[in-house]
């Protein structure tokens, strides 16, 4: 069994003679199934009519859509509330008349991305070819989900008791108490917290002297004598977004990583230190 995370995408491709069907998470793709229809082997009978032919052959090409969309419903069905959009590909017209006819369970049917996608084949390689046709549409997707839930973070900020609070400290306090329902973290927040110590002057052994910064930046020179190099001492390290998942996952918070690509985004990032939450209830 993978590992669902929160960025799923339900993937289908089909055609009469195939489908496939499976999920991607991140950058991994899972196929879970390919299903071959019996449509492309049938041949007319002797004495059969060219119209019970053309019917027998309508039913089975609905049997078989049928089948793979159940097929798929059914796989999704636990994971609906990670996944983002089923998108939806295949080589012909089979792909729309499937979604425009209902085949799918309602609820995944809520899901389908509006437009769908040409691909080769309604197998294995039609569906990696379908994350690579639809890239464009599930950016564009995470971004609208990360600004909905900014969108709410601000909303709920202008009430008289707000559900929500900012800030390194209050959000802290929130996941201690359990008090967070959607914990947002700016990925502007990447890299470590880092308390330093100069090994000349001795600064940041009486008050603490951190900085941020990612694995890849040197150490600042010493704010106090200038030392630098060798002369500054890493105390402790610690990565600020994974110790606040760690408590987040502990209350049963929600996480949703906001980029710094939109508006609301860079508005978090500037805004708000880049940590907001909205709660479970008031906590002001
Ligand atoms: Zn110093």
């Amino acid at each position: 069994e993978m590992l669902i995370d929160k960025k799923s995408y339900a993937l289908f491709v089909i055609d009469r003679a195939e489908a496939a069907y499976g999920i991607a998470t991140g950058k991994r793709i899972h196929v879970q199934e390919h299903l071959v229809s019996n449509i492309m082997g049938k041949h007319r009978q002797g004495g059969q009519s060219a119209q019970r032919f053309e019917r027998l052959i309508e039913e089975a090409a609905h049997n078989f859509f049928k089948r793979a969309t159940e097929h798929a419903s059914s796989y999704w069905l636990p994971h609906l509330e990670n996944i983002q959009a089923v998108i939806v590909g295949g080589p012909g017209a089979t792909k729309d008349f499937v979604v425009k006819n209902d085949y799918f369970h309602h609820e995944i049917a809520k899901k389908i991305a509006k437009a769908t996608f040409d691909v080769g084949y309604s197998n294995e390689s039609g569906v990696r070819e379908l994350v690579e046709n639809a890239g464009q549409l599930m950016g564009e997707i995470e971004l609208d989900a990360e600004r909905q839930v900014m969108n709410r973070f601000l909303e709920e900020l202008i009430r008289a008791h707000p559900k929500a609070t900012y800030g390194e400290a209050m959000i802290k306090q929130a996941l201690t108490q359990g008090a967070v329902d959607t914990l947002l973290v700016s990925e502007g927040l990447r890299g470590n917290i880092i308390q330093l110590q100069c090994k000349k002057c001795g600064h940041g052994r009486e008050e603490p002297w951190e900085v941020r910064l990612t694995r890849q930046q040197e150490f600042p020179s010493c704010p106090s004598c200038g030392a630098s190099g060798d002369s500054i001492k890493e105390l402790a390290s610690h990565s600020i977004i994974e110790s606040l998942s760690q408590m987040a996952e502990e209350s049963n918070s929600e996480v949703t990583y906001i980029s710094i690509d939109t508006e609301e985004g860079s508005q978090l990032m500037q805004g708000f230190g880049g940590l907001a939450a909205i709660l479970r209830y008031p906590m002001m």
